[in-house]
């Protein structure tokens, strides 16, 4: 079904998958990895304010990894609809969906796998990985923005969140966004044929810009599953360093972020890494960088002087004023 955007596909399942009504006595359970979107998080809330769900958080460790057996047991215990994430959007991590969906099968229990961050840039098996419903957003492929797609599994239907006209077989009424869904499918086109070779790219560039990092920076840590993480992702701290003072500094040269680069004005620390377990400093001195098919060796060069030299700077300002004190 084609959407606005994964946030749309994501709400679509949380509201209209569970049988949500205030005059049944069962609440639905729903499991949540404590790192998915806020779409995920603030919609299983906000069903949990109104007293129409109950919330179990599937925990993490510190570098964000899911524990599966953890995960076995609350399944074991009744679900009405399980969320885990195919990648994370702030650390990189990339989550076990073939292992979680064949959890998630044994004990019949629907499974959403946000796929925002993974869809053309890991392979994902719909058909065998046992996932029910898989969200895509188009412009985290190189689409456009706006569009976006719900994947369900046959035999299983959704309460419409919005009514109208009853398109998309009466399961999201409205005038279908063409010049959006055509830019979906082209970028997954596109996807399938340079995915592989764009893939291994990066995470050269990516490994690069972190060795000349580590090297440079006393001190910088890298946060996340460095085994197990998408190849545009860059996730550091500067424990010393507030990320604000560096963000600061580069905002002219560099496009970073301290979080989710798609949460509007959110300067609250980032739920993922507090969800981590990470100390105060780490998480105040964090930083995510980005890499994508269009960035160049040379960008990466220039990246690793701009953030030294803001790093050097910033602790020359802090421990002076220490010193002023
Ligand atoms: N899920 C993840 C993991 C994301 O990174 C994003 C970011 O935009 C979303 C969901 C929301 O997607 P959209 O902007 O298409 O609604």
């Amino acid at each position: 079904m084609f959407t606005s955007g994964a946030t749309e596909s994501i709400n679509l399942v949380i509201q209209g998958s569970n049988k949500i009504d205030n005059t049944s006595k069962i609440k639905p359970r729903i499991g949540v990895l404590s790192v998915e979107h806020k779409a995920v998080l603030d919609t299983c809330y906000a069903l949990a304010k109104k007293g129409l769900a109950e919330i179990i958080n599937l925990q993490v460790d510190s570098k964000g990894r899911l524990d599966t057996n953890h995960l076995e047991k609350v399944c074991a215990s009744g679900l009405s609809l399980l969320c885990v994430m195919a990648a994370n959007n702030e650390i990189g991590n990339i989550y076990p969906i073939q292992e979680v969906g064949k959890i998630a099968q044994k004990y019949k229990i629907p499974f959403l796998c946000d796929a925002s961050q993974a869809v053309g840039k890991i392979s994902i098996n719909f058909e065998e990985w046992g996932i029910t419903y898989l969200a895509i957003s188009a412009h985290k492929l190189y689409g456009p923005k706006g569009s976006g797609a719900l994947v369900v599994r046959k035999g299983y239907h959704l309460n419409p969140i919005l009514f109208g006209g009853g398109h998309q077989k009466g399961q999201r009424s409205g005038t279908l966004n063409v010049p959006g869904i055509v830019g979906l499918g082209e970028a997954c086109r596109l996807r399938l044929l340079e995915m592989e070779k764009d893939e291994n790219a990066i995470a050269l560039l990516r490994d690069k810009l972190q060795g000349l990092l580590l090297d440079k920076i006393p001190g910088l840590t890298v946060n996340g599953d460095i085994n197990s993480r998408l190849s545009g992702n860059l996730h550091i701290s500067i424990p010393d360093v507030p990320n604000s003072a560096i963000i600061a500094r580069v905002r002219h040269q560099l496009a970073i972020s301290t979080g989710a680069a798609c949460s509007s004005g959110v300067e609250t620390p980032s739920h993922v890494l507090t969800a981590m377990g990470l100390p105060q400093e780490v998480i105040e001195g964090a930083l995510r960088i980005g890499i994508g098919k269009f960035t160049t060796l040379q960008e990466i060069e220039q990246a690793a002087s701009i953030l030294t030299e803001a790093v050097s700077l910033t602790r020359k300002a802090l421990y002076s004023s220490y010193r002023i004190e």
